[in-house]
C-alpha cells in the first residue's frame, strides 16, 4: 500500500478500516543468500538498498528485540555533513543528499526537517579552524557559511554572547543540516524493506557463527540455526559481542552515551545549535522539549542508561550557554550503547572470515550515517567492493597508520 494524502482521505472517510501492517512478521527460513545483524537504522537501510538498489533477493534482517529499539530510536535526532577530512566528507555529503530524497524514496514520512546547524565559535584560533573547515566543506559539494557574532545575535538573542570565558565570536552554519524523527527512519526503511520482500525478523539473537574453512556457512541464533552465503554485522554498540563469536577482536570500545529533553516550552531554537567550548548541543522537538546532549559517560559499558557525573557536566555546558536553561526542568533522560572506534570514525569492510562484512564504529554520529551507510554497505555486500565514498573505512588503515581522526585526539575513544 502506498502512503499519499489521498489515501488519508479515503481511509477518513471509510472509518480507517484498510490500513495494513507496515511489514510482516514472518517465521526464519532455513537459509538465506544474505543475513543482515541488527535491526537498527544500518541493518535496515542495508537491507532496503540492497533490494531496492541492488537487486538482491533472500534477505533476512534478525534483530535480538524489536526493530528501532538501539541506538536509531535513542539518539538527538541530528544530520549535517559538517566534516573536515577527505576519508569522511564526500561520505556524509553523500547521506545528506540520500536523506534529502529519502521520504519520497521509501514513501514514509520520516520528518527530515533541514532547520540548519550551527557550531559557535569562542576564540580566533577557533575562527579560523572553522573556516578551513567550512572552506573543506565546500569543496566536497556540501553548502557552508561563516557568521559573524550579529549574524548569531539576530538568530539566537538569548545566548550569553559575553561570557568572560567563552565570548560567542560567529558561527560555521551548514544550512542543509537539521533533524530527522530517528524511529520513524527505522520504520520507513523497515516498511520498504518489507516490501521488496526482505524477511524482518525480530526477538531472534544470533548467538553464535558457524565457520568452516574459513568460511561462514550461517549464523547461531535464540530461534535455530540459519544459513547464509553471506552475512553483514551492523549491531552498533554490541559489535565487539556479536564480532567476538567469529573470534574476530575489534578496535573498539562500547560506552554509554546520554540524551536529554526538557519540559515543553515555547518555540525558542528553530535549528540545531553546538556550544564550541565545551561538549553540548541543543535543538528543539517539535513538541517543544528542548533536546540536548553531551560526552559520553567515559567508562566502558552495555547498559543502556547513564550516571549523574555526567548530567551534570552537560548541564553546566548548557549554562554557559543559554544559562536561562537552568530555569527549565529535565523530564527525560537515556542512554545508548557506542560504537566508539579508536579514531571516531567508523568501519565498513570485509572481515578475514569469507562471507562475513562488518559495518560498525560510527560513534555518536552514526544517525546521520544511517543512509550513506546502508548504501555503501548494501555495495560491499552485493559487489564485494568498496563504494567511493567508504574506501577509507578499513580495518587495516589501524595497521597503516591512515587514522581519520576528525578531533586529532589520538586512540582515545572518551575524547572523540
Ligand atoms: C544518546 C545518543 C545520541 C545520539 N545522537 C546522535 C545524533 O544527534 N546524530 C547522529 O548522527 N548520531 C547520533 N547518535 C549515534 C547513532 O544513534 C548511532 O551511531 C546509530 O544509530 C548506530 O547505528 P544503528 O542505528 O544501526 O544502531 P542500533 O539502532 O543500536 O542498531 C543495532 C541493533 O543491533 C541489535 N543487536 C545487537 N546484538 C544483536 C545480536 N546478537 N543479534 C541480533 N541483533 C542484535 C540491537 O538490538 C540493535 O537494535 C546518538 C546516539 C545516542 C545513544
Amino acid at each position: 500500500m502506498r502512503y499519499s494524502g489521498f489515501r488519508i482521505l479515503k481511509e477518513a472517510l471509510t472509518g480507517h478500516k484498510g490500513w495494513g501492517h507496515a511489514w510482516r512478521d514472518p517465521e526464519p527460513q532455513a537459509s538465506y543468500d544474505y543475513i543482515i545483524v541488527g535491526g537498527g537504522g544500518h541493518g535496515l537501510a542495508t537491507a532496503y538498498y540492497l533490494a531496492k538498489e541492488f537487486k538482491q533477493a533472500r534477505i533476512a534482517v534478525l534483530e535480538k528485540g524489536y526493530l528501532g529499539g538501539g541506538n536509531v530510536g535513542r539518539n538527538t535526532t541530528i544530520i549535517r555533513s559538517n566534516y573536515l577530512l577527505d576519508g569522511n566528507e564526500p561520505f556524509y555529503e553523500f547521506s545528506l543528499k540520500l536523506w534529502e530524497g529519502l521520504e519520497q524514496d521509501f514513501n514514509y514520512n520520516a520528518m527530515v526537517s533541514q532547520r540548519g546547524i550551527i557550531n559557535l565559535i569562542h576564540t580566533d584560533a577557533a575562527r579560523d579552524a572553522a573556516t578551513r573547515r567550512g572552506n573543506a566543506m565546500i569543496l566536497n559539494g556540501a553548502d557552508a557559511e561563516l557568521l559573524n557574532r550579529d549574524q548569531v545575535r539576530a538568530m539566537y538573542p538569548f545566548l550569553n554572547f559575553d561570557n568572560a570565558r567563552f565570548p560567542i565570536k560567529g558561527a560555521l552554519m551548514q544550512r542543509r543540516g537539521g533533524t530527522v524523527r530517528h524511529d520513524a527512519v527505522a520504520w520507513g526503511y523497515a516498511r520498504g524493506a518489507d516490501g521488496f520482500g526482505v524477511d524482518l525478523i525480530q526477538n531472534c539473537e544470533v548467538t553464535g557463527m558457524r565457520i568452516e574453512n574459513g568460511k561462514i556457512l550461517g549464523v547461531e541464533t535464540s530461534r535455530g540455526f540459519i544459513g547464509a552465503k553471506k552475512v553483514g554485522v551492523a549491531v552498533a554498540g554490541s559489535s565487539s559481542k556479536v564480532m567476538a563469536h567469529a573470534g574476530v577482536r575489534l578496535p573498539m570500545e562500547s560506552h554509554v552515551l546520554q540524551a536529554f529533553v526538557s519540559e515543553g516550552l515555547k518555540p525558542l531554537i528553530d535549528g540545531v545549535m553546538t556550544f564550541g567550548a565545551g561538549h553540548f548541543y541543543v535543538s528543539q522537538s517539535d513538541k517543544g522539549g528542548l533536546v540536548f546532549g553531551g560526552d559520553i559517560d567515559g567508562y566502558n559499558s552495555y547498559a543502556q542508561r547513564g550516571n549523574l557525573p555526567v548530567v551534570e557536566d552537560v548541564i553546566e555546558g548548557g549554562m554557559a550557554l543559554m544559562p536561562m536553561i537552568g530555569r527549565a526542568r529535565l523530564l527525560r533522560t537515556w542512554g545508548g550503547i557506542m560504537d566508539m572506534s579508536m579514531d571516531g570514525s567508523p568501519i565498513i569492510d570485509k572481515t578475514p572470515i569469507d562471507g562475513l562484512y562488518f559495518n560498525g564504529g560510527w560513534c555518536y554520529g552514526g544517525f546521520k550515517a544511517t543512509p550513506a551507510s546502508g548504501w555503501c554497505f548494501a555495495h560491499l555486500l552485493a559487489k564485494d567492493e568498496p563504494h567511493v565514498t567508504a574506501k577509507a573505512y578499513r580495518f587495516d588503515r589501524f595497521l597503516k597508520g591512515l587514522m581519520i581522526d576528525e578531533k586529532g585526539q589520538g586512540a582515545q575513544p572518551n575524547l572523540h
